[in-house]
């Protein structure tokens, strides 16, 4: 089928954006199936290239290629290995990676991440979802996996009209818990009731930082700890003492799990509310907090609200620090813009008294690279502060 766009519309998408929104397309011609290939026009009909069209969707275009080329599996497994040779090349020490980021990596509406043998893919988009067959195909064909599994349960298919499920595609249906080694911690991972796709890989390289900042007898606060990331990056680093705070008893559980694995000790887990355990204390007595709380805001209008929200948590986590601490804080809401967080952060300070410093901004690890003609590629934000 055919997509031509109104006067001027393909000005983003020739800025390197692959997204055509559904008010920026003039008309349609042989429309087949929703989630098909299509080849996109400008309005006077000069060919831009193919993407997948979903009319029910607010994003109505996925640009996939500029050339005229057969979208089928050649396509999908020359892009798959196009961002497996760079993780390979950055991430050959680990063992789990995110191996396609979706429009960072010119596959939009597709994650995959690898743990150990075991794949674990998530789709944003109905056209892409025709597909997922194929891609497991790739998966077990070209990159030996053992296990493949479909991790879609999740509110933003409903946009594109698609089910939430989560399902073993390929390999063993028994047993989904994987064990994989990153910067030499071993973590175990449940690809299947994990959060995400079992393991929040975006933090591998502020895990393995942070380890830099910590002194042998440090005590660490670890805040929305989930399965001990940081927490286990801080025990390899020396800290003696480790307070690990989350609201999911599963995650404190797997957290614990991880600990021994690792055959490390030093820790202890406490399941609460972070916004409820910081109100309870007020003793300067860390030396370095880690806050890592989940997106507050899922849209624009909630922003304000998310600012109070990240507004206490710093301030709080902030006091509890000891003089000469470090407070490493981030935020994975994409509606936030970094300026925001930092004015956030200098608010909380003056309100508890602390001067701070920045000594270090940070990103999603490599794995998880980011368009720059895509704003919306980016979301986490990451501060390191050094208290006063
Ligand atoms: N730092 C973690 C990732 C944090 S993800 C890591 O390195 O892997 C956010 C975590 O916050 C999840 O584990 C979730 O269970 C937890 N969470 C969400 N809301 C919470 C709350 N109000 N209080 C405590 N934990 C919460």
């Amino acid at each position: 089928m055919k997509i031509f766009l109104k006067k001027n519309e393909e000005r983003r998408l020739l800025s390197g954006h692959l997204w055509i929104f559904s008010n920026e397309i003039l008309r349609t011609e042989d429309f087949t199936e929703n989630g098909s290939v299509s080849e996109l026009f400008t309005s006077n009909g000069k060919f831009l290239g193919k993407g997948f069209y979903n009319k029910d969707s607010l994003i109505a275009y996925r640009h996939l290629t500029n050339s005229n080329i057969e979208i089928d599996k050649k396509f999908f497994a020359e892009r798959i290995r196009f961002s497996y040779t760079l993780r390979e090349k950055l991430l050959s020490h680990n063992s789990a990676f995110r191996v396609v980021n979706s429009e960072s990596d010119f596959l939009p509406g597709l994650i995959i991440d690898k743990y150990s043998d075991a794949y674990s893919v998530q789709i944003f988009s109905l056209g892409m979802q025709n597909y997922i067959e194929i891609i497991k195909e790739i998966l077990v064909e070209e990159y030996s996996a053992n296990q493949v599994v479909e991790k879609n349960d999740f509110e933003y298919r409903t946009l594109e009209g698609l089910s939430r499920k989560t399902s073993i595609l390929f390999g063993n249906e028994e047993e989904t818990k994987v064990k994989i080694k990153i910067d030499a911690i071993e973590y175990f991972v449940d690809i299947l009731k994990g959060q995400k796709t079992g393991f929040y890989l975006d933090q591998n390289e502020n895990r393995f930082n942070l380890r830099k900042y910590i002194s042998s007898g440090d005590s660490v606060l670890d805040l929305f700890c989930n399965d001990g990331g940081f927490s286990l990056n801080a025990a390899i680093a020396g800290a003696k003492e480790i307070t690990a705070v989350d609201s999911s008893e599963i995650a404190l559980k797997n957290l614990e799990d991880n600990f021994k694995l690792n055959k490390l000790y030093s820790y202890s887990v406490i399941n609460a509310d972070v916004f409820d355990f910081l109100k309870s204390k007020s003793e300067s007595r860390y030396d370095v907090v880690v806050l890592d709380p989940p997106s507050l805001t899922k849209s624009k209008k909630n922003i304000l609200n998310a600012l109070q929200g990240y507004f206490e948590l710093n301030k709080n986590s902030m006091e509890l620090i000891k003089n000469g601490g470090y407070l490493f804080t981030y935020s994975c809401s994409h509606h936030i813009a970094e300026k925001d967080f930092i004015e956030v952060l200098r608010k909380s300070a003056r309100k508890a008294s602390k001067n701070i410093r920045i000594i270090g901004f940070s990103n999603c690890s490599n794995d998880h690279p980011l368009n720059p003609s895509m704003p919306e590629t980016k979301y986490l934000k990451g501060v390191i502060l050094k208290i006063n």
